[in-house]
């Protein structure tokens, strides 16, 4: 059996990809015989983007043992409730997604029947009223929950992170290097294949130096060095249902206190971030080349920007999808060289995370099971496609027609499991359920409603409450969720007492 136990683990990448999973495993792999050791090259550099995530993030910290305060000192960061999407649904139209509950459960459902039915009677009413998350980012505040409460939505804050890319992947490496894991600098010219079975068995630096390895994480980026060029996988192109292909970044300085909120802005072709940390403020425009040129790309992100821009305009193309094998032979890739799917909902790094934790659980031997690898990436496969399904609604469910890019989004042909799902909620307000799935059902409540997709009804029980009873606890939810808000503080502040930057 001994002979069969991986021992030399290489990750070709230092990008955040790579530097995630040297952390995480260095955490994880709790055995002295094992060695891991990762390979990037300063010369060709980072993709340098990445900025945005979603609360999840908080379970990698926890794993990994962080200290929240100096984590987010470190890596300038900010606090997120939530993402604001302008223009989506309509022009001039906007909403927030939030990381919290509406409400609570009433007599066992979920809080937005009661709300749709209370709205009948109090056309005015807004949702938002009910949900703190909202309130709070539109207010500029934050805290972390307080569990002190029993019942309050104080209790229930839930929150991610608005980072540094380049700082977030010095800290990631400080912590793999202090846990064992060895860099080596140098680009790999050449990769050496098992004749028979095709497996990777060394990597070769310009210098010339080999490093064999019986497990190898391709974080390469977009090239997929391992995972493409070595062995050929194939990617399954998703462009089709999410059209932009490139984007612009640039960096500009902050001109006011940061809002723990990351915006979307739809635009003629595309759509861009705003993405405020301590220091400064990401921007950046996602865009369709077959509608818009870089040239129109940059001028549009110019005129956006509310403050002076402190960098160059970065400019980098991508084809939505996922490689066909995520894991091939002994190649495991990860973020970019696995697949993208485009930052509007911040998901890559939470798909780099969840991945460790799949590779972790399929912890190979050097036998390497079919089965193994077919179940990692039937696992993988359907996380993106829960993710790419969750990306396409907020293109197609818009009323906009104004260009030829909505046009195309409003009409274009959508996977039956996004049109399903889209149906049970316009027949009768109800939502798919589906276990560890990264996005629940409130926030395809968030996008729906947001977007003004309208149900025919909601579900016939949320009638059985008296309308006096109901009133009086539409009222009082509304009424405890302004005295939550009103004891927060700001989110500036906030910063400024636990984790400001240096
Ligand atoms: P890279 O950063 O490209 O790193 C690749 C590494 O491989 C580098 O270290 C490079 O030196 C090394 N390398 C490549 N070839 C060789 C070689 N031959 N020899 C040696 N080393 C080599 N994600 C989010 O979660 N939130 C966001 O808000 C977000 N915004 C994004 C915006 C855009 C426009 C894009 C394109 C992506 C965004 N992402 C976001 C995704 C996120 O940036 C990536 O998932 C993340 O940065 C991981 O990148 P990576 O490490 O896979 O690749």
């Amino acid at each position: 059996m001994s002979d069969l136990k991986i021992k030399d683990i290489v990750i070709v990448g230092g990008g955040t990809a790579g530097w995630m999973v040297a952390a995480g495993l260095s955490r994880l792999v709790n055995d002295k015989d094992i060695n891991i050791r990762l390979i990037e090259s300063e010369a060709i550099g980072t993709v340098g983007v990445g900025e945005a995530t979603i609360p999840h993030i908080n379970y990698y910290n926890r794993l990994l043992g962080l200290d929240e305060n100096d984590f987010v000192k470190k890596t300038n960061a900010t606090f997120k409730l939530g993402i604001e999407f302008v223009n989506w649904g309509k022009l001039g139209e906007s909403y927030i997604h939030p990381f919290g509950d509406y409400g609570i459960p009433m007599e066992g459902l979920r809080f937005h029947h009661f709300w749709h039915r209370f709205k009948q009677t109090d056309p005015q009413s807004s949702v938002d009223d009910y949900c703190l998350q909202v309130l709070a980012a539109k207010e500029g505040k934050f805290q972390r929950p307080d569990m002190s409460y029993k019942n309050s939505p104080l209790k229930s804050i839930t929150y991610a992170f608005q980072f540094d890319a380049s700082l977030y992947a010095k800290f990631m490496r400080e912590f793999s290097e202090a846990r064992g894991v060895t860099r080596t600098e140098g680009k790999i010219t050449d990769v050496q294949q098992d004749p028979e079975t095709g497996h990777v068995k060394s990597v070769t630096l310009e210098n010339g130096d080999i490093y064999a390895g019986d497990l190898f994480i391709d974080c390469s980026g977009f090239r997929g060095l391992l995972i493409e060029q070595t062995l050929k996988t194939g990617y399954e192109d998703w462009s089709a249902m999410l059209p932009c292909d490139r984007a612009v970044a640039r960096a500009s300085q902050s001109t006011g206190a940061p809002s723990p909120y990351t915006r979307a802005t739809a635009k003629s072709a595309g759509w861009q971030w705003r993405i405020p940390l301590q220091s400064r403020v990401g921007n950046g425009h996602v865009y369709c080349s077959e509608y818009m040129s870089d040239d129109e790309a940059l001028e549009s992100l110019n005129a956006d920007i509310d403050g002076p821009p402190i960098s160059d305009p970065n400019f980098l193309r991508f084809k939505t999808g996922i490689r066909k094998k995520p894991w091939n032979k002994n190649v495991i890739s990860l973020g970019l060289a696995a697949g993208f799917l485009e930052p509007l909902e911040s998901t890559s790094i939470h798909l780099i995370q969840t991945a460790v934790a799949r590779l972790m659980a399929s912890f190979p031997d050097k036998n390497f099971a079919q089965s193994n690898i077919d179940y990692y990436n039937e696992r993988t496969l359907l996380e993106y496609e829960q993710v790419r399904d969750f990306l396409i609604l907020h293109y197609y469910a818009t009323e906009r027609e104004d260009t030829p890019f909505w046009q195309y989004c409003k009409n274009m042909e959508i996977p039956d499991t996004l049109k399903a799902r889209i149906a049970l909620y316009k027949d009768n307000a109800r939502l798919y359920r589906h276990d560890n799935e990264i996005f629940g059902e409130t926030s395809w409540f968030a996008v729906m409603h947001g977007q003004g997709i309208l149900p025919k009804t909601y579900h016939p029980l949320a009638n059985s409450l008296p309308e006096n009873e109901l009133k009086a606890r539409m009222a009082q939810l509304k009424q405890v969720t302004e005295a939550c808000l009103d004891q927060m503080p700001t989110h500036q502040s906030f910063i400024d007492e636990f984790c400001k930057a240096n």
